[in-house]
C-alpha cells in the first residue's frame, strides 16, 4: 500500500532495530483519512472471504479494524487488554507477553460477542512477534469462530509473527512489511 509506505517514511521513527514509532499517525495521534484506506484495502484483499466480524486488540488496533468493519459492513469487536469490574460474566481469558511493554496482561473476550457461526478477520496495526494475534486465536478458536485471517497494518518481517501465523495456516495480510530497520532507516520488503 503505497500511501501507507510514504507516510511511514515521511512520519515514522524507527528508534533502533526492533521498535518503530508511528505515533503521528497511527497509534497516538490518527490519520482518519489514511485509516479509511487502510480498511478499504483489507475490506478488498479479504473480499469473497464470507468475513462476519472483524476483531482487533486495545487499543492501538482500533481504527485500522474499525474502518475495515465499516469497508466490510461487520461489527468490530474489541478484545480488552484490562480486567474490568464490570465484565464478569460469559468471559475467556488469556495471557498475552507485550513486546512494547515487556509485561504481560490479560486479553479478555465477553463470549457473546463472538458466534460459533462466524468467519472473523483478526486486524491489529502491528505484527511483531505473533503474541498478540496468538492470544486472539486461543480465545476465538475456542468460541467456535472460524478465524479466516490476520491484517496488519505494519508488519517487521524480521521477527516471528507472519510466518509463525502463516505456519500455523492463517492468511496473513500485510499492507506494510518491512524487511529490516535501524536507527533513522526504515526498509520495506
Ligand atoms: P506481537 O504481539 O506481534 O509481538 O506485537 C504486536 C503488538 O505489539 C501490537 O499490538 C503493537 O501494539 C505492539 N508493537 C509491536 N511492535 C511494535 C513497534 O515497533 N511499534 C509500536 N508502536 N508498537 C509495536
Amino acid at each position: 500500500m503505497e500511501e501507507l509506505r510514504r507516510r511511514i517514511l515521511a512520519d515514522g521513527r524507527a528508534l533502533d532495530d526492533r521498535v518503530l514509532l508511528v505515533d503521528s499517525f497511527l497509534n497516538h495521534q490518527v490519520d482518519p483519512e489514511l485509516m479509511r484506506a487502510v480498511g478499504e484495502e483489507f475490506a478488498r484483499r479479504f473480499d469473497g472471504e464470507g468475513i462476519t466480524r472483524v476483531v482487533t486488540i486495545e487499543s492501538s488496533g482500533i481504527s485500522p479494524a474499525l474502518m475495515t468493519a465499516l469497508a466490510l459492513k461487520v461489527p468490530m469487536v474489541i478484545l480488552k487488554k484490562s480486567a474490568s469490574r464490570v465484565l464478569q460474566d460469559g468471559i475467556l481469558q488469556t495471557d498475552v507477553y507485550s513486546f512494547t511493554k515487556n509485561a504481560r496482561y490479560k486479553l479478555t473476550l465477553k463470549c457473546e460477542f463472538v458466534h460459533p457461526d462466524d468467519r472473523i478477520l483478526i486486524v491489529d496495526d502491528f505484527l511483531a512477534n505473533g503474541e498478540a494475534a496468538f492470544g486472539a486465536l486461543r480465545l476465538l478458536e475456542p468460541a467456535g469462530a472460524k478465524v479466516v485471517g490476520v491484517g496488519a497494518v505494519i508488519a517487521k518481517m524480521f521477527q516471528p509473527g507472519a510466518s509463525r501465523l502463516r505456519e500455523a495456516g492463517y492468511r496473513v495480510e500485510v499492507l506494510a512489511p518491512i524487511r529490516r530497520m535501524s536507527a533513522g532507516k526504515i526498509e520495506f520488503e
